[in-house]
């Protein structure tokens, strides 16, 4: 078992020095809270910023605690987290674009910031390790760490809200954005509706397929999943019986004296909505007088970024507000608003949750709140009543609040007098509701989801079955391909020996691989056959001069190698339902712009890859639906790929082609069948045993091994070749050993014992 990595912005430490001594104070908030417990118990590293100035005594107190510091510039640092993270990620992911202020130098500072934390993972991490980043600081990091750590387990968690898409894309660097995130193999948010945007951002800014809500990418799998954020539950009922909690509590109550607190603690920032939750409160005051001397609203505001102008902004329309209030409403020594603004220990906190009879969590817009399943879980009493805004995504788990639009001041103000007027009873049903589930699903409980899914898709390109280091199975594939006299290589095009273009005809064989193939093709005794789906003037013209077979259309057509001509290796199949399945898909066509439709001799396809990728995706999965069942009884199959659906001749498929090609060419002592897709997993279950079936690409496969990417299978290709070419050269060497019937002694030896070839060079080298 590999280690966890966690990974943050900020260390969860802060370092103390007194004289000689160094030490750490544990940093408050929910990530903190979510995964302290994790690194406490488990075998862990956890990587971010120190947040100051590092020495080596700094470094080796932190280390002690298995806690590594990213080291950065000063000034890299600063455009880093306030330029970008929180000038313009935090403001638009919670829907202020007025307030995100873009600066391509801030964003600069980002991508060097994300570099400097992949360069200190990637020097700590080792084989087998889970790598879990977290939060907006980092979202380009996940596919930074997938180009250094292409077999890494990477898991990636944001914190805050993903906006609808309509709004994400408004940012100038919102494909980068998703880009960066598709290196991770599962993404967490705390809610659905975020995982829907993120899922309609991908289709409709990269044009991406997202299906089981997962993002297939050349480089593999990203899933998206929900894990919304629980705290320590029975830590905060526990606490709240503590002596200096209750010696606290006691002393707030007498000095609000017999009056109902209502209560609001927020950080201070303009996505908590505190000066609309004041303005609600004073139009309380103004429509029910009554409350006046019988209500005290306590404001905790916890400073924040307060180097950034907003902020500063945010804190003096707060405190004018509050002394607005104070002076049209206060008595001298009953003031309605009482505001701290600092922030307090656990205790102080805990018994401010048991003195309030309200909380306000009123958000304009939150991606989680801890704050309102912290009151929940400190009311062990089953009093109190939440007033909570739709747009905190605490609000999807907690329905037994009363529930606000934070815009909506009389509403609010209405709620707010419903909740002070609300009788025990309603009280008790309530928050007993609440408290159930807030205790039922804690911060470990949350850790625990994310990490075993993110395990569940540990499927990158470590062998799929074979034993062994991938390194041992790809010396083994070189040795037996070197000894091979009548091997086959069968191999997909798009996706397996390329990657993919937006435009299927933009994605033409670039030279090396014309070379590769055009070597392979000189190869004695070696039969290459490219078994595509492409059509077969596409085919012909990219790969008709190399002296290789090719077979179009999933094998529908073959093209001998030295020949011209094309031959439908089956036509007894019955083409009748083709026109009436076109006139399906024209239809279709009328109804989804952009979309179009390939004409192929053994079937149809209907594109939808230019059309508004929504649409294309809802009208993609009707037609195949439509198809499957007007089509039952007839002998056609239909595929949902990625943009696309296919109606083809039941039967035809690469698994089928790859047996008739073996009747064709005859008994094979080395086979190697690459692919990359669905259309390729009928060809790998199709093969004997001993072929080397490779998967390129994440996914569940029936190959018997994986490679990452094209690259990967090209490098394997090549390196085969040369390990061919040497056990030749060696057994030419021994033919220049006086005696010719010796020279075929030791050839027919060196094919039967596989391995003899290098071995045998190794020897000559020697002399
Ligand atoms: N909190 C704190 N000290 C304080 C006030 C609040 O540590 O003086 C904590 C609070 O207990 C909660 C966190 O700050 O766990 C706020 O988390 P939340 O999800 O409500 O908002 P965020 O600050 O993450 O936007």
């Amino acid at each position: 078992m590999g280690r966890l990595i966690l990974v943050s912005n900020r260390l969860p430490v802060t370092l103390r020095r007194s004289g000689d001594e160094t030490t750490l104070v544990r940093s408050v908030g929910g990530l903190v809270a979510g995964l302290g417990p994790v690194h406490d118990s488990e075998d862990s590293l956890w990587i971010g910023s120190p947040g100051g100035e590092m020495d080596d005594i700094r470094r080796k107190t932190l280390e002690k605690h298995r806690l590594i510091p990213v080291p950065l510039p000063r000034e890299k640092a600063r455009r880093h987290y306030e330029g970008f993270s929180n000038g313009v990620l935090w403001p638009l992911f919670h829907y202020f674009l007025e307030s995100a202020n873009f600066d391509p130098q801030d964003f600069e500072a980002y991508r060097f910031v994300n570099q400097c934390f992949a360069d200190v993972i990637a020097n700590h991490a080792k084989p087998g390790d889970t790598i879990w980043v977290h939060d907006y600081h980092l979202m380009l990091l996940p596919s930074m760490l997938r180009q250094q750590l292409p077999n890494a387990r990477i898991g990636f968690f944001l914190h805050i809200p993903f906006p609808s898409s309509e709004v994400f894309r408004v940012l100038p660097v919102a494909e980068t954005i998703l880009e960066g995130l598709l290196g991770a193999d599962l993404i967490g948010v705390h809610t659905y509706d975020y995982s829907r945007h993120l899922g309609t951002a991908y289709r409709r800014m990269l044009g991406r397929e997202v299906d089981d809500d997962a993002i297939s990418w050349e480089g593999g799998r990203c899933h998206i999943r929900v894990f919304p954020l629980g705290i320590n539950a029975a830590h905060y009922a526990e606490l709240g019986q503590s002596p200096e909690v209750q010696r606290r509590l006691r002393s707030w109550t007498r000095r609000v004296a017999h009056r109902r607190v209502v209560l609001g603690v927020d950080r201070l920032d303009y996505s908590k909505g505190i000066p609309l939750r004041l303005e609600a409160y004073r139009r309380l005051l103004i429509s029910e007088p009554q409350w006046r001397k019988q209500v005290l609203f306590l404001q905790l505001a916890v400073p924040t970024r307060s180097g950034m102008p907003q902020y500063r902004r945010l804190r003096q329309q707060v405190e004018q507000k509050i002394s607005h209030i104070n002076g049209e409403f206060g008595d001298p020594g009953r003031m309605p608003v009482h505001y701290l603004y600092r922030s307090v220990p656990e205790q102080e906190l805990s018994a401010l949750y048991l003195l309030a009879d309200v909380a306000m969590v009123t958000p304009l817009r939150d991606g989680m709140n801890l704050v309102a399943k912290e009151y929940v879980a400190s009311r062990t009493d089953n009093t109190g009543v939440l007033v909570l805004s739709e747009f905190a995504g605490v609000a999807s788990e907690l329905g037994e609040a009363l529930s606000i639009n934070p815009w909506d001041l009389d509403g609010t103000a209405r709620t707010l007098s419903r909740a002070l007027s609300m009788d025990p009873e309603e009280q008790k049903e309530r928050m007993s509701a609440l408290r159930h589930r807030v205790l039922s699903k804690d911060a470990r409980q949350w850790s625990r989801a994310f990490l075993d899914t993110l395990s569940s898709f540990s499927g990158r390109s470590v062998s799929a079955s074979t034993s062994g280091s991938p390194r041992g199975w790809q010396a083994r594939l070189h040795r037996e391909f070197a000894a091979a006299r009548r091997p086959l290589i069968v191999l997909d095009y798009d996706g397996t020996l390329t990657g993919f273009a937006a435009e299927p005809g933009h994605a033409q064989p670039d030279t090396d691989l014309l070379v590769l193939l055009q070597k392979f093709s000189k190869v004695r005794g070696l039969e290459v056959v490219l078994l595509s789906g492409r059509d077969r003037d596409t085919l012909a013209q990219w790969f008709g001069h190399l002296n290789i077979h090719l077979m179009a259309e999933h094998g529908f057509f073959l093209r001998m190698r030295g020949k011209e001509e094309w031959n439908e290796i089956a036509s007894d199949f019955d083409h009748s339902w083709l026109p009436a399945v076109e006139e399906v898909m024209i239809s279709y066509l009328a109804r989804t712009p952009g979309s179009f439709i390939e004409r192929k001799h053994s079937g149809l396809a209907w594109h939808y890859r230019k059309a508004e990728p929504e649409l294309g995706r809802r009208q993609g999965l009707e037609l195949a639906h439509h198809l499957t069942e007007s089509f039952a009884n007839r002998p056609l199959r239909v595929l949902k790929g990625s943009c696309v659906v296919e109606a083809h001749h039941q039967g035809i498929g690469k698994g089928w082609a790859y047996r008739t090609l073996l009747h064709r060419l005859g008994k094979r002592d080395f086979v190697l069948a690459a692919g990359d897709d669905r259309t390729d997993e009928d060809m790998f279950r199709a093969v004997e045993s001993g072929v080397w079936s490779i998967k390129i690409g994440a996914g569940v496969t029936a190959a018997r091994v994986r490679l990452e990417s094209p690259e990967e299978l090209r490098t394997l290709l090549a390196l085969a070749l040369e390990a061919r070419s040497r056990n030749q050269e060696a057994s030419r060497t021994l033919t220049a050993v006086p005696g010719p019937s010796k020279a075929d002694r030791a050839k027919s030896a060196a094919v039967t014992r596989g391995s003899a070839g290098p071995r045998r060079s190794r020897t000559l080298g020697k002399r």
